[in-house]
């Protein structure tokens, strides 16, 4: 059997090994695109994101168990009880190389378990083990106890923490270890915590060998003669700072959403970007995982102040979350946050956005500190901050209205709907986006709700293209940028960085798979994966009506900026993003006509 999918029931404790069709690999390629697939086979509609249904669905892609660089991702999938939808995560590590050395392109996590456990895979053999004396560690510990000794670089890992077994609607998959690697978003740990699952270990001893070597080795060669030429300049900053490095751009640019989206400019900017904190950034970095050439992971530890020895290995993201749009301006309490989300094991992105959101709610006296346990949550104040998100990760008094979200804390705070700065549920990502076209309808299209990652960052291109302020035309460019989202995240490779083109994807593909990817083939398996995630919402009775955005984008003028007095255009936009796709215009889903055209059955 040449692609194996690994069903685990964690009811009745079995397991069985199936065959995927070689044409669902050719149409979906693996990762992404394959647990779209399966999700939308395995998990029934309307299905309760915490019962017995609901699926955990780990995938891996071609790429994934080769050497070729960047290729150390994973993918999951599952519906999420955040946003009650359609939801994929990325991570980094070595699970999809162990899951393909074991012989596995998907791993298919259903039932319940009657009492804490964890799984044990290695090659053909499943153990399904006692997870009582773990249930309740910390993520990293957690694994750690899980490995019993053996080799964390052998043997992959994927474990909740407390926030997971409580089903903190935001919780995550945690891996790799004390790397902090995750699957943040959208509630995937609480899935796990729901099964009574506190992990799994898996380890393969195959060798995953791509059809022409050469020709994958020759791709590789090329990839690192590119970082020493053309793209050496994104390599040598990359290495340094990674993501967040240029705040002062993003500044001037207006697209720094900050105290809850109020403005898209920060005073504070200089105190949380990488290149300018006063406490300095760490020289030496470290990858994610392996065959990375640009490996620019650090963890930064505090060394002085009232944070002192708080460490973490953080992102742009988690840097907007409870930097400026908590309007807090210093990196060492971002530090202090990151760490307890990830021992906690939460997604940063939702605790820190729904702090802000609060901090908002506080200020327009909409909550009062008798609501909030006497905490003065004032913008800025990063003492509050860390006591709220203290509170959230153990749903301690006002913390367990905080661990619902934005959305639902919203629903709770009568006035405050317009600023809950959020799309189907999950929060937004780091671009204020008034002003900025495509992002802000990547935000209100995007199948798992208002990402940073999903569809694409259509904020990185059209800034410096001239393009944010346009409508015609910005169908077509989402697409395409989705489009190749989609594929990096189905091969699966790192969504980081300007290599990966359509072109290189398809040499890589037809190497690995020795028969030709042309790149429109590939183009159209992308557009395929977008329909079948699109299936699922729709199924689940999502139309043209969620596809939306914050009262605050669509109503309150931008007030600073270069797009100063800017709103988002949604209707426009909405409709030149349907035709391009070629969806019905008034339910926004895919026509009967596009999804056999595209060979997807419903
Ligand atoms: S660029 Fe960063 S995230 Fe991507 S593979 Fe390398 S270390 Fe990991």
């Amino acid at each position: 059997m040449k692609y194996q999918l690994l069903t685990i029931d964690l009811s009745n404790r079995s397991h069985e090994v199936e065959e995927i069709p070689d044409d669902i690999i050719r149409k979906y390629v693996g990762g992404r695109g394959l647990g779209a697939y399966l999700l939308y086979r395995f998990v029934p509609p309307k299905a309760d994101p915490f019962g017995e249904e609901n699926c955990l669905i780990f995938t891996a892609g071609p790429a994934n168990g080769t050497n070729l660089f960047y290729s150390s991702k994973a993918n999951v999938n599952t519906k999420s009880p955040l946003t009650g939808i359609y939801l994929f995560a990325v991570s980094s590590g070595i699970l999809t190389q162990q899951m393909r050395r074991a012989g596995y392109w998907a791993i298919v996590i259903k039932g319940m378990a009657e009492s804490p456990t964890y799984i044990d895979i290695v090659n053909r053999t499943v153990t399904f083990k006692d997870g009582k004396a773990i249930w309740g560690l910390e993520t990293a510990k957690a694994q750690h106890a899980m490995l019993d000794g053996r080799d964390s670089k052998k043997f992959a890992t994927v474990g909740i923490g407390p926030a997971g077994e409580q089903r903190i609607l935001s919780a995550a998959l945690f891996s790799e270890g004390s790397l902090y690697r995750c699957f943040g978003r959208g509630g995937a740990g609480a899935v796990m915590g729901s099964k009574n699952l506190k992990g799994l270990v898996v380890r393969g001893d195959r060798e995953v060998k791509a059809g022409k070597p050469d020709q994958l080795e020759a791709l590789n060669k090329k990839i690192a003669q590119w970082l020493k030429t053309d793209f050496k300049g994104w390599a040598d900053t990359w290495r340094r700072y990674e993501t967040a490095s240029d705040l002062e751009k993003t500044n001037a640019l207006g697209i720094l959403p900050t105290r809850n989206w109020q403005t898209g400019q920060f005073e504070g900017w200089r105190g949380i970007d990488k290149s300018t904190t006063p406490m300095g950034w760490p020289e030496k970095g470290r990858a994610c995982g392996p065959y990375c050439p640009t490996p620019g992971c650090r963890e930064v530890v505090v060394k002085k102040g009232p944070y002192k020895g708080a460490r973490s290995d953080f992102e742009w993201e988690t840097i907007y979350a409870f930097g400026s749009s908590c309007g807090v301006d210093k990196m060492e309490p971002i530090v202090a946050a990151s760490q307890i989300c990830d021992e906690a094991g939460v997604d940063t992105m939702t605790a820190g956005m729904t702090i802000g959101f609060a901090m908002e709610c506080f200020e327009k006296g909409l909550i009062t500190a008798k609501e909030t346990d006497g905490l003065e949550l004032r913008f800025g104040d990063d003492k509050a901050m860390i006591a709220a998100l203290k509170k959230l990760v153990v749903e301690e008094g006002f913390g367990k209205r905080l661990a619902q979200g934005t959305k639902r804390l919203s629903e709770e705070i009568k006035g405050s709907e317009d600023f809950a700065m959020h799309a189907k549920g999950m929060e937004l990502g780091g671009y204020e986006c008034r002003g900025l076209n495509g992002q802000a309808l990547q935000f209100a299209i995007d199948t798992r709700g208002g990402c940073h990652h999903g569809y694409g960052l259509p904020a990185r291109t059209e800034v410096f293209d001239n393009t944010r302020l346009d409508v015609a035309g910005k169908g077509e460019y989402v697409k395409k940028g989705a489009i190749t989202r989609m594929l990096r995240d189905s091969l699966i490779i790192c969504s980081f960085g300007p290599l990966y083109t359509d072109k290189l994807m398809s040499e890589v593909l037809t190497s690995i798979f020795s028969t030709n990817f042309s790149v429109e083939d590939l183009r159209e398996v992308g557009e395929r994966i977008m329909c079948q995630e699109r299936l699922f919402n729709m199924r689940e009775g999502f139309t043209a009506k969620d596809d939306t955005l914050p009262g605050r984008l669509l109503k309150e003028p931008k007030p600073d900026g270069p797009t100063k007095g800017a709103l988002v255009p949604l209707k426009e936009l909405k409709q030149v993003f349907y035709k391009a796709m070629g969806y019905d215009q008034a339910t926004g889903n895919p026509t009967d006509a596009l999804l056999t055209r595209l060979g997807i059955e419903k």
